[in-house]
């Protein structure tokens, strides 16, 4: 166990320092922008939605590392994928994060976003977290107001 939280460290420390997809879309066909009051988290999701499916991700934004960490993971994970299994993952994710201390969280399907599931024993650090996904949820929906996790 200790072997893989050590690699979910990896993880996360290697998303914050070098976060994928970073940057907004010139011609996005959907936007959402997202702020966790909180911690003082901020970002812009950029999407490129064609027929369904998520051709382009990208965000911009200041953060701490695990909300960095958490967009960017989003961005790998949803590209290529339907918006359906965009919305799927969110709720998968979103189960393991909020799992209860003491449970073990279901993290089958969420590949590399597992790394994430150690905050849930960090209640703060879950709205870090999950503020990108929210973002997401947003910005498919066509949301035009800010989303907040407060
Ligand atoms: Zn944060």
């Amino acid at each position: 166990m200790s072997d893989l939280r050590d690699l979910y460290q990896e993880v996360i420390l290697d998303h914050t320092k070098h976060p994928r997809n970073f940057g907004a879309l010139e011609h996005p066909t959907h936007r959402a922008s997202g702020r966790n009051p909180l911690c003082g988290d901020q970002l812009v999701l950029t999407l490129d939605v064609l027929g369904g499916r998520v051709r382009d991700a990208r965000f911009a934004g200041k953060g701490c590392a695990i909300s960095t960490a958490s967009a960017s993971l989003l961005t790998e994970a949803v590209k290529g994928h339907t918006t359906g299994e965009a919305h799927e993952l969110f709720q998968r994710f979103h189960r393991a994060v909020t799992t209860p201390t003491g449970e073990e969280p279901d993290v089958s399907g969420l590949g590399k976003l597992a790394a994430l599931a150690g905050v849930r024993e960090f209640p703060v650090r879950v709205k870090c977290a999950s503020l990108a996904w929210h973002t997401l949820e947003a910005a498919l929906a066509g949301a035009s107001e800010p989303v907040t996790t407060e």
